[in-house]
């Protein structure tokens, strides 16, 4: 904050406020907000009813509830004082940041996010060992998927499924589950619904949760009966891709060269225009944060940078295959949290 001529940082929901304490704020209209000064003891202002929730920590901040018919604004704005500079983060909800840019006229407000991203950028060992027991956990359902019988189950039965697996095999709240049958994998982000899915589908599975707020975030390639020769092929022009994005991994390289490695072999293989993403983005408290891997980030990578390598192939009516694991740099190059077979899973 020094460095930046910041007087006061403000957080409110988001992940920058457990990083620094440990508390999740409510995304409610009620306000929560850490005033966070550079000098001086941070304060944090919650709802009166929200603050038996909160885990003391007398050394690092003290709490300020607010009853119902308080002003939770003026509050902040008090605490905060005539500050000329102050940094405020980027989940805050805007009602509440024009609520404080009328209180505090003389304030200018800038991005809190160069601050807190620079922080959580590069994992320490204890965050990075929940990432891989995060993957860990994704693991274990893809392994078990492989048994399970998908023809004639619709996609949204199969993404309930894969929630369930995930909090029945270590991951605290499942977060997501994209499950794409035959041509909806097209679409990356497909959104499960009820087609049924068949004989002959390639499945594209995409889930993740959290383990101790730290996210998964996986994508497996399933197919309901043998693979087509085409299937086949595009699977393993995929694969080489997201090989060369993880070999490519190293302290040093820029997180767009990750993205030119993987993008080469798919470019060579002639389906350059059907990668219509990114190679990856990074992933911690949340399931997307810097560093994104992607064309013009000239990011170095350091040890304890985590972030997905996920190519994928979309060929439109027809279906998608998307490969995704989660890597760490270290000094020797990428550890992988994830470990369950890529090749494509034939099941039933
Ligand atoms: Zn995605
Ligand atoms: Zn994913
Ligand atoms: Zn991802």
């Amino acid at each position: 904050m020094a460095d930046r001529s910041v007087d006061v940082l403000l957080l409110s929901v988001g992940s920058d406020l457990p990083y620094l304490t440990g508390y999740v704020a409510m995304p409610l209209e009620r306000l929560t907000m850490a005033v966070i000064p550079r000098n001086g003891e941070a304060v944090l202002v919650v709802p009166e009813l929200e603050a038996p929730r909160v885990e003391p920590l007398p050394d690092v901040f003290t709490v300020r509830p607010w009853g119902e018919t308080e002003d939770p604004i003026a509050i902040v704005a008090s605490l905060t004082g005539p500050a000329p500079r102050v940094m405020i983060g980027d989940h805050t909800w805007a009602v509440f940041l024009m609520a404080l840019q009328s209180a505090l006229p003389g304030t200018t407000f800038i991005s809190a996010r160069p601050l807190t991203e620079a922080l959580r950028l590069v994992k320490g060992n204890a965050e990075v060992e929940l990432l891989r027991q995060a993957g860990g956990s994704a693991d274990a359902v893809a392994g078990l998927l492989a048994r399970e019988a998908f023809a004639g189950r619709s996609e949204l039965e199969m993404s309930r499924r894969v929630s369930a697996l995930l909090e029945s095999n270590g991951t605290d709240v499942a977060g997501f589950a994209i499950v794409a049958a035959g041509p909806n994998g097209a679409s990356p982000h497909h959104e499960a619904g009820d087609r049924t899915i068949r004989a002959g589908d390639p499945v594209v599975i995409d889930f993740g949760g959290k383990v101790k707020g730290y996210c998964s975030d996986t994508t497996r390639m399933f197919h309901v009966g043998e693979p087509t020769a085409k299937y086949r092929e595009i699977h393993d022009v995929v694969l080489a891709a997201q090989r060369a994005g993880i070999a490519a991994v190293e302290p040093g390289a820029t997180a767009e060269s990750v993205d030119a490695a993987a993008r080469r072999v798919i470019d060579d293989a002639g389906y350059g225009r059907y990668f219509i993403h990114r190679t990856g983005h990074g992933i911690g408290l949340d399931g997307h944060e810097d560093p994104y891997i992607v064309a013009g980030n000239k990011q170095r990578l350091e040890p304890g940078m985590a972030f997905s390598i996920e190519p994928g192939i979309y060929l439109p009516g027809e279906f998608g295959v998307r490969i995704e694991d989660i890597v760490v740099c270290t000094a020797d190059g990428a550890d992988r949290m994830n470990r369950a077979q890529r090749e494509v899973i034939v099941v039933q």
